[in-house]
């Protein structure tokens, strides 16, 4: 199987993995995926996530401009700006999961932090994620506040919209945007009911054994 091949089924088995565990609806979230050309996989505009067609998904020259399949994503220029300021990206999932969507929201969120340390495994896969305004849809704006952070975060929230994460790989970003939905979860569930964060200590620790950008 080809590269790009492979690289199409995987991002339809990624999208119908995450609808079929309710981190995204039909209608929204968008993944792509860089080649080793240099081209990039995106997913289409208007398509039902757990009904992606290897043969629809967009596929993008290094300009993001489209190549082949359907047109692709609003979002694309979302996408681009983490290929852009961040050289090691080869994927980029962004979904609008619910409790991360919740979190954008809440006062108390520290936007420079947005999730607390309440386990090691977003801090491991993720890092420390920002929380940026909220743009209207299709806002090439979102893809200018990603640039402005000069590719010193893998991670973003976009205020009442969802989380945008970049990785190594498609499966990278899928594994990191779980770990992300899964500590604001947590802290959804948790909330109100004073629980033990782990202390700085215990954090700094994490940051250096898994060399974290923190
Ligand atoms: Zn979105």
């Amino acid at each position: 199987m080809t590269e790009i091949s492979k690289l199409r089924e995987d991002i339809c088995v990624l999208a119908k993995s995450m609808l079929d565990r309710g981190l995204t609806c039909e209608s929204s979230g968008n993944i792509s995926a860089r080649l080793s050309d240099g081209t990039v996989l995106v997913t289409p505009t208007g398509r039902a996530m757990g009904f992606l067609d290897p043969a629809q998904i967009s596929h993008l020259d290094q300009n993001f401009k489209l190549l082949s399949g359907d047109p692709p994503t609003k979002e694309t220029p979302l996408h681009a700006a983490f290929y852009e300021t961040r050289s090691g990206t080869g994927a980029v999932v962004h979904l609008h999961s619910t409790y991360s969507v919740t979190l954008s929201m809440l006062p108390e969120t520290d936007p420079d932090n947005v999730l607390p340390p309440l386990t090691p495994y977003t801090i491991m896969r993720v890092g420390k994620v920002k929380l940026l305004p909220f743009f209207l849809p299709g806002d090439p704006g979102m893809g200018d506040a990603v640039r402005g952070l000069a590719g010193k975060r893998s991670a973003v929230l976009l205020a009442n919209h969802g989380p945008v994460v970049a990785g190594k790989d498609v499966w990278a970003a899928a594994f990191a945007m779980e770990e992300l939905e899964e500590t604001a979860k947590l802290a959804m569930l948790t909330r109100g009911m004073n629980p033990t964060p782990l202390t700085e200590a215990h954090v700094q620790a994490v940051v250096k054994k898994f060399d974290v950008d923190w």
